[in-house]
């Protein structure tokens, strides 16, 4: 995804129509990161500069504070940082005592870290099928993959549209299962007016760059109202050290970096602004593109999105692609292929899950992200307007 990333482009952004000779500008990239800020770009990197003089690497007050800050934007008592969502994943999975022989129910379509993480702590993961419309868990699809050996359902709020949690806890109280949020793709997103990160047993975030909440780097967080789950954390993510050179447990390096802290609580005070800008951008980018390729159902009342991605659909999917690419307009898909069909995970006598198998033929994620200007929004929606009616592409 990086590789297609490109700087701003020098010119100022305008609103002319793009008919008015789009051939010599830069193609609109799928996302811009932090460089695309220049005021944004100072501050962070006068963080980064304070941090380095310092020599305050590791642990310390720049991770402590942006974990209070972390707990507190998610309505949570505990926040803990460490290096990846992945690492997340995994350390919530160990301080829950999960390990071999026990099964873990996870989506078949989302990022493949969801389910490595059950295979890193020697647990197994289920595949669960997904809902056609809002391409998310349910509890019926839960309920569909349980066995005896489940101990625990980790729904992905993937895009940054949240999963409906109620009926999914409701179903896992009744039979035990620990309830992790995988919340790497919904950073800020409500449910029920409560934060993304407070809705269940735990939840794990990542801060890869091109998230909602990006690093320089590699970094992720544990949010918990769990007291205990939270030390276990914080003890896993370094060597089960306390005091230094006691080792209470055995752990591993999977710290957040104090440099990506002071990166970190920078951006998390944009957080808000940068999801509403992302869902100003969906709004006009649903209002005008459609039924071919079609655009994301909007969430209902109570639940939420913050458009990590805005994925369209199209049986066409390839060809609309490479319109999109000849039209200037980068585009992806997330995820080519469903993790149950993955290499690492292919299983001949696994269960078929159309569904999931389905969307990962016909989704196709357009640009989206905080700076887009308004030129490249309508680049965008010609784009797709002119793929929905070829004919008029000749005029
Ligand atoms: C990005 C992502 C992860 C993994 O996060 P890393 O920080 O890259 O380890 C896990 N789950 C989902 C849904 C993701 O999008």
């Amino acid at each position: 995804m990086l590789s297609q990333m490109t700087a701003i482009p020098d010119h100022p952004a305008g609103t002319d129509s793009p008919q008015s000779g789009t051939a010599d500008l830069p193609p609109v990239p799928l996302t811009r990161l932090d460089n695309a800020d220049p005021g944004l770009m100072e501050e962070l990197l006068a963080a980064v500069a304070d941090v380095a003089r310092r020599a305050a690497f590791t642990l310390g007050e720049e991770v402590e504070a942006f974990e209070a800050d972390f707990a507190s934007y998610c309505e949570v008592p505990h926040a803990v940082g460490v290096s990846s969502g992945t690492e997340a994943l995994v350390l919530c999975l160990r301080a829950m005592g999960l390990g071999s022989g026990d099964e873990v129910i996870v989506p078949a379509n989302s990022f493949v870290a969801t389910a490595e993480a059950v295979t890193l702590v020697s647990a197994t993961p289920r595949f669960a099928d997904v809902d056609a419309d809002t391409q998310l868990l349910t509890a019926a699809h839960v309920e569909a993959a349980l066995g005896p050996r489940v101990r625990a359902v980790i729904p992905v709020h993937l895009y940054g549209r949240t999963v409906d949690m109620e009926p999914i806890l409701e179903l896992a109280r009744g039979r035990d299962l620990r309830v992790i949020e995988d919340a790497a793709q919904a950073h800020g997103a409500r449910y029920q007016r409560a934060r993304v990160g407070s809705l269940a047993d735990c939840a794990c975030f990542s801060f890869y760059p091109s998230k909602n909440l990006g690093a320089w780097g590699d970094a992720g967080a544990v949010t918990t109202g769990d007291a205990g789950l939270a030390d276990r954390v914080r003890l896993l993510r370094s060597h089960g050290e306390r005091p230094r050179y006691e080792h209470l447990l055995p752990g591993t390096t999977a710290r957040l970096d104090a440099l990506q802290a002071a990166v970190l609580r920078i951006k998390l005070a944009r957080l808000d602004a940068v999801n509403e800008a992302r869902r100003q951008l969906a709004a006009r980018l649903r209002a005008a593109i459609g039924p071919d390729p079609l655009p994301p159902p909007e969430p209902p009342p109570g639940q939420d999105h913050v458009y990590h991605q805005f994925v369209v659909r199209c049986d066409e999917r390839d060809a609309l692609r490479s319109h999109l690419d000849a039209c200037g307009v980068a585009s992806g898909v997330h995820y080519p292929t469903p993790i149950h069909r993955s290499p690492a995970y292919a299983n001949p006598a696994g269960p078929r899950l159309p569904t999931a198998e389905r969307l990962s033929q016909t989704v196709c994620s357009l640009p989206i992200y905080a700076t887009m200007t308004d030129l490249e929004v309508a680049r965008v929606i010609e784009a797709c307007q002119t793929f929905a009616s070829p004919t008029e592409r000749t005029v």
